[in-house]
């Protein structure tokens, strides 16, 4: 799986894809990451790429052409059919493992368009056809968070990212209720037990338990 990111802050990438499973991932050639800057498709001295919106308000907007300039550069001559193209926006769709298990399935590539200020030029967009996702009902500042995000959901959905298939908590009987070692653990003077099903060894009621405390 090959993710195209389009962001004005490419480094802000670093820090999260040189740590653990995913820089893991990326060293194994599990996936692959690449980045265009909008500001590389434009040719003023500035190297601007946003202006003040249409119909007034306080934001300026990402133009459409360095935006779509750095897409086709991500697309070059690689087959549509294997390509997703998500632009990410609070307002979009709600982003959920369903939909990372299908482009998982599906794509060999998935370019993400980061928007910024008061976001993109919806002609972009349209003309791309692409994905309007939201990774929740709030606002950041930019589309890398929600780049990150869909890129670490959609990577443990490929085998061999996570080690063993069987870790993926999507697909099994998974808590967010977990505990390790100790078995009592004193804090303040007071002893925290493992619940006694999980020492039990009795693997039905474990699942059943599990399933009670369900994290998806
Ligand atoms: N007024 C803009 C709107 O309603 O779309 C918000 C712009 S926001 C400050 C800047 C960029 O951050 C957006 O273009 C989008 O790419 C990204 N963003 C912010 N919150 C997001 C969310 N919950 N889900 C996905 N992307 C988000």
């Amino acid at each position: 799986m090959h993710f195209h990111l389009i962001t004005l802050f490419p480094n802000a990438f670093d820090s999260y894809l040189g740590e653990s499973i995913i820089s893991r991932a990326i060293e194994e050639k599990k996936i692959k990451v690449s980045f265009y800057n909008p500001r590389d498709f434009v040719t003023d001295r500035w190297r601007r790429v946003d202006q003040r919106p249409f119909g007034g308000g306080p934001g300026m907007v990402l133009q459409a052409e360095p935006i779509l300039k750095a897409v086709k550069k991500a697309i070059g001559r690689k087959d549509r059919r294997h390509i997703k193209i998500v632009f990410f926006s609070p307002g979009g769709a709600q982003f959920d493992t369903a939909y990372a298990q299908k482009a998982a399935g599906k794509y060999k590539h998935i370019i993400c368009i980061c928007g910024r200020y008061e976001g993109v030029d919806a002609r972009a967009i349209k003309i791309l056809r692409a994905d309007h996702i939201s990774v929740g009902p709030y606002v950041l500042t930019g589309g890398e968070l929600p780049a990150m995000l869909v890129m670490d959901c959609i990577a443990r959905q490929i085998p061999g990212v996570l080690g063993k298939l069987e870790s993926l908590e999507e697909n099994r009987v998974a808590s967010h209720e977990v505990y390790t070692r100790p078995e009592v653990f004193m804090w303040g003077g007071k002893n925290y037990r493992v619940p006694e099903v999980l020492r039990s060894g009795n693997h039905k009621k474990i699942d059943a338990w599990k399933l009670d405390k369900n994290s998806l």
